[in-house]
């Protein structure tokens, strides 16, 4: 049995684990840019269901740590204002989003669809436009606790650690910038 809440990329050299208590959302989004983020990877490591839903946990990013393999993090943006999308470089797993910066502590951590451990799915967001046929629901709840628990971790002794960024508040790697060509390429059909 696999330890709960931990994860390793397809070829095995990068692990990485949400600690246990964390809180979070468990969502899916079917957005375009997930699905462009998972089309650029294209790792064959199916990280988006039949209906091309990306399952998110939503959680602090001091709950995220890299148990082995952190050398092979790398991270990418779809455009230049665009978040950061991580993975692993060694084999194009998607890992997590973040935001671009460490000032608003927030981690989508990518799960491979049907993931357990992380509670029943909430939310089911950017349904419009790429799955019209699955309604769109729990849009405002999981904002809702997303600004809660940034708030809570902006706090004195909140959580504000980042294993994505370091002291100099930079990404830890730097970011791969797609060129609206690439961009447009990988974009779902
Ligand atoms: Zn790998
Ligand atoms: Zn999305």
């Amino acid at each position: 049995m696999p330890e709960p809440r931990t994860h390793t990329c397809t070829c095995g050299q990068m692990t990485w684990r949400i600690a246990e208590k964390a809180k979070g959302t468990h969502l899916v989004c079917y957005c375009a840019d997930c699905q462009t983020y998972a089309n650029t990877l294209d790792n064959g490591a199916c990280r988006v269901d039949s209906d091309g839903g990306t399952e998110i946990f939503q959680t602090l990013p001091a709950h995220f740590t890299f148990l082995a393999g952190k050398n092979h993090l790398a991270v990418l943006r779809l455009g230049p204002k665009g978040i950061l999308r991580w993975y692993a470089g060694c084999c194009g797993t998607p890992v997590a989003n973040t935001l671009p910066g460490p000032g608003l502590p927030f981690v989508g951590a990518v799960l491979p669809p049907g993931t357990d451990g992380y509670g029943p799915i909430t939310a089911f967001i950017s349904t419009v436009g790429t799955a019209p046929h699955i309604k769109e629901t729990g849009v405002l709840a999981a904002q809702l606790s997303i600004i809660g628990r940034i708030l809570r971790a902006c706090l004195p002794g909140g959580k504000r650690a980042s294993p994505f960024f370091g002291p100099d508040k930079a990404p830890v790697v730097t970011p791969r910038v797609l060129s609206k060509r690439e961009r447009n390429a990988a974009r779902p059909g």
